[in-house]
């Protein structure tokens, strides 16, 4: 099997390759290199000063993930009680775990609550009422909606409210007895547009000064996820956001500010390489179909979302195009369309690269087919 240019390292290729050629574990399967989690974690964060990163745990849980980047410093960014005892599992201290859900469940809140976690988002009076009963006293940051322009999985239609209200709501958790310490926003997942973020902070600028007038003093602008990894197409790298992240940020806000960094999918999705098999091919009307064993349910969720992947087949042969599907007896689980690839033979190994993020913690046992597992090389 060959790499196509501009993904993993020969390194890493050579690990998966080894793997699968050594191992007597069933396909389908997810291999991690441990390697490029670690680098991501040394690069995320690195030009954005005074900088914490919170790894929001939804995009890969696997506990040996978490394990992996637990020791190297990062923080957690959690929404729910069961990604709470994962931490709780390998003691990660309530000062590096926040929420920014800003609609959390009453058992949630109340674990949390308990576990000592001190940071909380919200987007609502409600939620204020509800973190004033349950969290008292905690720190509270308000949800603004911003630009999602350019990100392939955009987040602006649940969350976030627009300034006069974000203000009201920071007036409002004050008066609760709550303490508004900052401002988040997500510019969307898969954000290949670096102009989302300085828009994105100059509307954070204008309502921390709207907050300042009512004499609220924030602290902390937490610029939410959003990094890009490479699918198919070429994304902006990580430097060059954080660099113009940070020069909009300490050009226009107090020295000592600081902000919170929650990437999900840049820090494991390259990592990750799915082991998959073909169990089937045909032709149905004019189209090619190859049917393989992981699909929409079992991992590959985000490609009904539009995220498209890159398949590696070993075949030689002539590429040609195709419709991939997985291998639950639904025809919405269908992967994708029209992707160019050579001929494998049933039986072959497909692999499909940049899969380490959204894909095994939204998988299903639809249909009886398993979770696949989780394996760091
Ligand atoms: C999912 C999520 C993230 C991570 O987003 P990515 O685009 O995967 O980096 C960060 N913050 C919040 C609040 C989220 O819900």
């Amino acid at each position: 099997m060959e790499l196509p240019s501009g993904f993993i390292s020969k390194e890493t290729w050579n690990k998966v390759l080894n793997y699968i050629a050594l191992s007597d574990e069933e396909p389908p399967y997810l291999l991690m290199d441990k390697k490029i989690v670690q680098d991501k974690v040394s690069i995320i964060g690195k030009n954005i000063r005074n900088s914490r990163v919170f790894y929001a745990v939804k995009a890969n849980p696997d506990i040996e993930v978490i394990k992996l980047v637990n020791p190297l410093g990062v923080g957690f960014e959690i929404a729910s009680e069961g990604e709470l005892q994962l931490l709780a599992s390998i003691n990660v201290e309530p000062e590096r775990i926040i929420t920014s859900n800003p609609v959390k469940t009453f058992k949630f809140l109340e674990q949390a609550v308990e576990y000592g976690v001190k940071y909380y988002a919200y987007d609502s009076f409600a939620e204020v009422d509800k973190l004033a009963r349950y969290a008292p006293g905690s720190n509270v940051y308000v949800r603004l909606t911003v630009p999602n322009e350019g990100s392939e999985w955009p987040l602006s239609k649940k969350f976030g409210v627009e300034t006069d209200e974000a203000l009201d709501l920071l007036v409002y958790a004050k008066d609760k007895g709550l303490n508004p310490v900052g401002i988040t926003f997500h510019v969307g997942s898969q954000c290949n547009n670096v102009y989302n973020w300085n828009a994105a902070v100059d509307k954070a600028r204008e309502l921390w000064e709207m907050a300042e007038q009512k004499g609220i003093k924030l602290s902390m602008l937490n610029i939410g996820g959003g990094y890009p990894i490479r699918y198919t197409k070429n994304v902006p790298d990580i430097e060059t956001i954080e660099k113009k992240v940070d020069k909009v940020i300490f050009q226009k806000f107090p020295q000592d500010i600081e902000v919170f960094i929650e990437p999900g999918r840049a820090m494991v999705g390259d990592a990750g390489v799915f082991v998959s098999t073909v169990i089937g091919k045909t032709k149905r009307g004019d189209e090619n179909w190859l049917h393989i064993d992981v699909g929409v349910f079992n991992g590959l969720m985000e490609s009904v979302g539009g995220i498209k992947y890159t398949y590696v087949v070993g075949s030689r042969n002539d590429p040609m195009a195709w419709t991939i599907a997985g291998p639950s007896c639904d025809s919405f689980d269908v992967i994708d369309r029209e992707v160019e690839l050579p001929e494998p033979e049933v039986g072959n190994r497909i692999l499909i690269l940049s899969s380490g993020a959204y894909t095994i913690s939204y998988a299903s046992e639809f249909n009886g087919f398993s979770i696949p597992k989780t394996i760091l090389i």
